[in-house]
């Protein structure tokens, strides 16, 4: 069994005031909360406030390669870009990129030791679009390892195990 962690995301109750950015930035900051910069956060907002469009998206898996998929989606009266759904970390856009080294951000779910009551932009929210639940579901323990070779693989391709290797150090060090 495997305890899974879900954040439930209400669009109608998000009002863009971006607090979720800017706590998941600083809490992943080195140290701690001393800087906030919500391009090196793993939740970020489509916010299109002249459409009424306010949209938490959550960093996701790592992709080398686009898609083609570039459709619009009218959803209660509000036309939204196929794209503007999308968590991965791809080559067509800047979102969840570490700004520095470009490496791929992806959501821990605030992994921390001790460990959180409740995700950092989950806390943070106040309107209460971000909910969290917690579930166990069973996983085969291979099908676990094979996603984590899948994604170091495709990593390792791109950016070249020197690079991802010297983050990793510089990173570690700075905890
Ligand atoms: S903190 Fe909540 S209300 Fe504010 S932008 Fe993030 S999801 Fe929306
Ligand atoms: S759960 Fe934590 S890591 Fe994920 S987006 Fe929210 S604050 Fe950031």
């Amino acid at each position: 069994m495997k305890k899974v962690k879900v954040i439930k995301i209400d669009v109608d109750k998000c009002n863009g005031c971006r607090a979720c950015e800017l706590v998941c930035s600083a809490f992943h900051a080195s140290p701690k909360y001393s800087s906030n910069n919500p391009e090196r956060s793993r939740i970020r907002l489509i916010n299109e406030p002249l459409k009424d469009i306010y949209l938490p998206v959550y960093a996701g898996e790592y992709t080398k390669a686009e898609c083609t998929g570039r459709d619009k989606y009218v959803i209660d009266g509000k036309e939204y870009d196929e794209c503007d759904f999308c968590r991965a970390s791809c080559p067509s856009r800047t979102l969840f990129k570490e700004p520095d080294s470009d490496l791929p951000l992806k959501c821990d779910v605030c992994e921390s030791d001790p460990p959180l009551s409740e995700p950092m932009c989950v806390q943070w929210c106040l309107s209460d679009a971000l909910t969290y639940e917690e579930r166990e579901e069973e996983v085969e323990e291979e099908e676990k390892l094979e996603e984590m070779e899948i994604g170091l693989e495709s990593m390792a391709n791109k950016y070249g195990l020197e690079k991802i290797i010297d983050t990793v150090a510089r990173m570690s060090k700075k905890s």
